[in-house]
């Protein structure tokens, strides 16, 4: 329509574009997996990841193609992200924690052309790279002088070497912003991972919505860590945001020890942070021996799983740092809810505030959330019922790739979380439960199904149930629950040992209990609330 304002679309490409023009000097600072550092800044990567795309047209790669990556936190991982998704292309990232046979599946679902890899990861991708279908082409994410002598992998090509080959001169293409940009799979309930596919569009607006004061409140005079990987929903799309207000941004790299993190706050003067509990509890660990401090960090976002008061209290009174509880899922970009406070709580005290802060938030701006009951029936936000959580909004998954009815998707596109929520009357909601059945440790998710149907294969074992119970340092550890077969007498060491080679290694239960029965619903499934009820004050031996 005339005079109407530009319909210019909204691409990823253009974040990077925008900070080199802007902050070009601004430094992208990265740890290496051997403990050195990488210095770049925004003007550099920019070009790199320009070359990485014409790199990526030469191998004939399009619009639409997916092209995976399994790399830590690290500069070349970030030119992926705009090298791959600036050319249409989609950026897989794959979480290397999860066992062989889901990241064969993973690959072959995504029908993954060209695989990026960190050096650690040639041996684990040698093992499976014959069931790799579509996968043409691996690429080492190092140096010529890093490459191994000799591999398994036909035609390892060396990152370095694939972009030194072109000059930079290149512009990215225009295209609709509703195209794809990257992809992560979520483990599920049941079956294989899902995945989850985000839209160049869908990023750009989750990342103007998580820089906004309320929310994350970056800018361009912050100082960015995302702890969380960059193979976890993007790392929380921190990436992005920090490009879009042309913030210093550091990458951490593989190790994540309470000393490692501790380092590159002090060195790099991060000011803002964001991971999964568990990471703090180690950089508590670490500064209780030390002694240090955690200056000039002032900001610590804490999602993924429910972030105990306690925790927040040490940060904001021990170390001055202000937590901010947040909730989202891969599905949602992954920013759902934020805990920060409204003009009437100035006068609360700190105290109340962490009893606030308790809370996962509440929706920024373009998501919606609800409550149902068994029914359906949406609920009343009063902060006291608690129903099935919903979320609706631009940068929600509404399906996902290569399944058709998911159960959880509506067409009016609220999405069911699998979260237990409350929901108060000023809109700050609270997680109470989880009717999905995974557990979730240290920030990644262990399906207990899967342990449940390896498990229930030895002769010995009538039925498995397995739950999620507290653990002091990964928030929750799996408890295998066991009804012997008739006549038989199964001891604990025997049926971990009989899952050991079966599953990942940290997906084997911290313990095993025996019992006559386990409880069922009228459709005959477990019935895991009961369960986690039942052992809900079960003490984990810690060592
Ligand atoms: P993921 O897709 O791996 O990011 O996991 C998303 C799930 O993590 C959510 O559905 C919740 O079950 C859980 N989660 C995320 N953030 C929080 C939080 N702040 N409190 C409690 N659970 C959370």
């Amino acid at each position: 329509m005339q005079g109407l304002m530009s319909d210019q679309p909204l691409l990823i490409s253009s974040l990077i574009e925008y900070a080199a023009r802007y902050h070009g000097e601004t430094e992208i600072v990265s740890r290496t997996t051997s403990g050195g550092e990488e210095r770049s800044n925004y003007k550099k990567t920019h070009i790199r990841s320009k070359k990485l795309s014409q790199a990526l047209k030469r191998l004939g790669m399009q619009i639409g193609d997916r092209i995976a990556t399994m790399a830590w936190s690290n500069i070349r991982h970030y030119e992926l992200y705009y090298g791959v998704s600036g050319i249409g292309s989609v950026c897989h990232t794959i979480n290397p924690r999860l066992y062989p046979e889901q990241i064969i599946f993973i690959i072959n679902d995504a029908e993954d052309r060209i695989l990026f890899i960190d050096p650690d990861f040639i041996p684990l991708i040698e093992k499976i790279i014959k069931s790799l279908k579509k996968l043409t082409t691996v690429v080492v994410l190092c140096t010529k002088q890093e490459m191994p002598e000799a591999s398994f992998i036909e035609n390892l090509i060396c990152y370095e070497d694939l972009i030194d080959a072109e000059d930079g001169n290149f512009n990215w293409p225009q295209f609709d912003e509703k195209t794809a940009s990257s992809l992560c799979y979520t483990s599920g309930t049941t079956g294989n991972p899902k995945g989850v596919l985000y839209a160049h569009r869908s990023t750009i607006i989750h990342s103007l919505a998580a820089a906004a004061p309320d929310n994350l409140s970056v800018s361009a005079r912050d100082v960015v860590m995302p702890v969380a990987p960059m193979f976890h929903a993007n790392s929380w799309g921190i990436p992005y945001v920090a490009t879009m207000v042309g913030a210093k941004l550091v990458l951490p790299g593989r190790h994540l020890d309470g000393e490692s993190v501790h380092s590159l706050i002090t060195k790099e003067g991060v000011t803002l942070t964001a991971a999964v509990p568990t990471i703090w509890l180690m950089l508590f660990e670490y500064l209780e021996k030390s002694g240090k401090s955690l200056s000039p960090l002032k900001r610590c976002m804490i999602g993924g799983s429910a972030c105990p008061r306690s925790m927040m209290e040490v940060f904001k009174k021990k170390y001055g740092v202000t937590v901010i509880h947040g909730w989202g899922m891969t599905e949602t970009s992954p920013l759902g809810a934020i805990n920060t406070p409204l003009a009437k709580h100035f006068d609360m005290s700190l105290d109340e505030l962490l009893d606030l802060s308790e809370k996962q938030g509440r929706p920024m701006y373009g998501v919606e959330l609800r409550i149902t009951d068994d029914k359906g029936k949406v609920l009343p936000h009063d902060g006291k019922v608690f129903g099935d959580l919903w979320i609706k909004g631009p940068w929600i998954c509404s399906g996902y790739i290569n399944i058709k009815n998911s159960g959880v998707h509506e067409e009016d596109g609220w999405f069911m979380t699998g979260d237990v929520a409350t929901i108060d009357p000023d809109g700050y909601m609270h997680i109470t439960d989880r009717t999905k059945d995974v557990i979730k440790s240290g920030g990644e998710w262990i399906s207990s199904i899967e342990i449940e149907n390896i498990a229930v294969g030895h002769y010995k074992v009538a039925e498995a149930a397995v739950i999620g119970v507290p653990h002091p340092k990964w928030d929750e550890r799996p408890l295998l629950v066991i009804v012997a077969s008739e006549g038989n007498k199964i001891e604990k060491e025997e049926i971990l040992e009989y899952l050991k080679d079966k599953i990942a290694s940290w997906w084997l239960p911290d313990d095993v209990v025996f019992v006559d029965e386990i409880p069922h619903t009228a459709t005959g499934k477990i019935q895991k609330l009961a369960l986690r009820e039942k052992f809900k004050e079960y003490k984990l031996e810690v060592s």
